[in-house]
């Protein structure tokens, strides 16, 4: 039977004990070595690189952020992580509120696209509850940013759960089109719905992407690859994982905010910068803004 309390638990909680995976990052293919560590209640999620000297520490929230094109990377100093959003969602979707993420070098790995590895490697470390309540950032107002057609609003939900809702549109793409997914942020609800949809690009934009030195390496069993018939040498794990990975990766940018957040997102074709920019709305509307 189903257990109709299922929003996830109201103390803070960290991983049990270390856990790693090994990889190369997608951009620059570099060999990199990612561990998890349990950490304080209220630190947060802070990535770590163990390869520089000092180990300096950044922490994953929206004053970190630096200006990219297609992800989400954070710096300080000379000290950049590169690509975090799907160790984010990760992170948000098991409902870890405190971690160390250390790193070896500036890029996350890769893996298949999605946050599958991530999940895994958390879920192997086992969650522990701190006893301590969990920050919760609730959505008291309507917020709405827009860019280029796309817009992302914030508002109070319906009951206490971060609730999602995406639209996707590439209606001049015959197999993807118009795409609309819901999603509750329920205990176990990631892994079901979400963790697995990797990300997706166009076979019309690979030749771009290649040019500006992004995925040279990568094949096309990497991460999805659209052409006019669907998936180039791979095959979709959800009929519409394109929106799920787009809706993966709001989870993990929204979680830029520090904390939790009850309420509800509507999304409509949004992207990271997008994403974070809501973050930035959503702190300026309630006069926290630094
Ligand atoms: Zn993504």
């Amino acid at each position: 039977m189903s257990d109709p309390f299922r929003s996830i638990a109201p103390g803070q909680r960290t991983i049990q004990k270390p856990s790693g995976l090994e990889g190369r990052g997608y951009l620059t293919g570099t060999a990199v070595e990612l561990n998890f560590y349990p950490a304080e209640p209220d630190t947060g999620i802070v990535f770590i690189r163990t390869d520089l000297p000092g180990k300096p520490e950044i922490p994953a929230t929206i004053d970190y952020v630096i200006p990219r094109q297609r992800r989400t990377s954070i710096g300080q100093d000379n000290a950049v992580i590169e690509m975090i959003e799907h160790v984010m969602a990760a992170l948000t979707g098991l409902g870890i509120d405190n971690c160390r993420v250390e790193m070896n070098a500036a890029e996350t790995p890769g893996c298949d696209g999605s946050s599958q590895a991530f999940v895994e490697a958390l879920r192997r470390a086992g969650i522990r509850d701190q006893h301590v309540p969990a920050r919760i950032w609730s959505i008291d107002q309507q917020i709405t940013v827009n860019e280029g057609g796309m817009s992302l609003t914030a508002m109070p939900g319906s009951g206490t759960a971060f609730e999602l809702n995406y639209t996707l549109d590439y209606a001049n793409h015959p197999i993807i089109g118009q795409q609309v997914h819901d999603f509750e942020l329920f205990e176990g609800e990631f892994e079901r719905e979400l963790s697995s949809a990797r990300t997706f690009v166009l076979e019309s934009e690979v030749e771009q992407l290649r040019a500006a030195g992004i995925g040279r390496h990568c094949t096309a069993q990497d991460l999805l690859i659209f052409g006019p018939d669907g998936p180039i040498e791979n095959s979709l794990r959800y009929p519409n994982e394109p929106v799920r990975h787009k809706m993966l990766d709001v989870i993990g940018d929204l979680r830029l905010l520090g904390c939790r957040i009850h309420g509800r997102v509507v999304a409509h074709k949004s992207g990271h910068s997008l994403n974070a920019e809501l973050v930035r709305a959503i702190l300026a509307a309630s006069g926290k803004a630094g």
